[in-house]
């Protein structure tokens, strides 16, 4: 009989144990999808703005919910990088893109789209490359030396060759005597490669 009793108290509490610890399981677990469900409405937020063409409050939503959710949503790689294609930012968006079309495949929901839209970005991010090239790459005259013909003379730029500059002053225009060419208003042609590069020194 006693031991029927211990047995029995015994079951009582590991009962009671499993039953308390599946509660506070519960509750997390609760807790945890009330958080979830309430990012998920984030995420729809986002895809509204997206669509009526507000981008950047689009992208806040969207970068709230990449923040804060622990596994991300494969919608949300769809949705994140299409929103970033209209702030074009295109290597994010082809980040985003891939992957999800790595994890969609051909067949998801937004698969064709994602596919358009990476093919799109690409091309964007392609030029944007080449414009940078170019930038790094461009050629300016003042890297030269002009040649100025056989006189070897240059009418001074700064003058127009009048060998006299005009300024608005208080009282009327005032005249001052060109700082760079000679009295007739020309430049050697030294003296013209300097004035490109901003080294010709004043000399009137
Ligand atoms: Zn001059």
């Amino acid at each position: 009989m006693r031991y029927l009793i211990c047995t029995l108290l015994l079951v009582i509490l590991v009962c009671d144990s499993f039953g308390q610890r599946t509660s506070v399981e519960d509750y997390k677990l609760q807790q945890e999808q009330m958080k979830k469900s309430g990012l998920l409405q984030q995420m729809d937020s986002g895809v509204y703005y997206m669509d009526i063409g507000d981008h950047v409050t689009a992208d806040a939503k969207f970068r709230y919910v990449l923040e804060n959710i622990k596994s991300v949503p494969s919608d949300l790689t769809f949705f994140f990088g299409k929103n970033s294609y209209y702030l074009s930012k295109y290597k994010q968006t082809i980040d985003w893109l891939t992957k999800y079309i790595q994890l969609k495949g051909t067949n998801g929901q937004y698969s064709k789209e994602a596919a358009s839209l990476l093919k799109d970005a690409e091309t964007e991010y392609m030029k944007e490359k080449a414009n940078e090239m170019q930038k790094t790459g461009e050629v300016l005259s003042a890297n030269y030396d002009i040649d100025c013909g056989p006189s070897g003379k240059v009418i001074c730029p700064v003058c127009k060759g009048d060998h006299v500059l005009i300024k608005k002053g208080a009282f009327g225009p005032e005249y001052t005597t060109c700082p760079y060419c000679n009295n007739h208003g020309l430049l050697t042609c030294e003296q013209y490669n300097q004035l490109l590069r901003g080294e010709l020194k004043k000399v009137n």
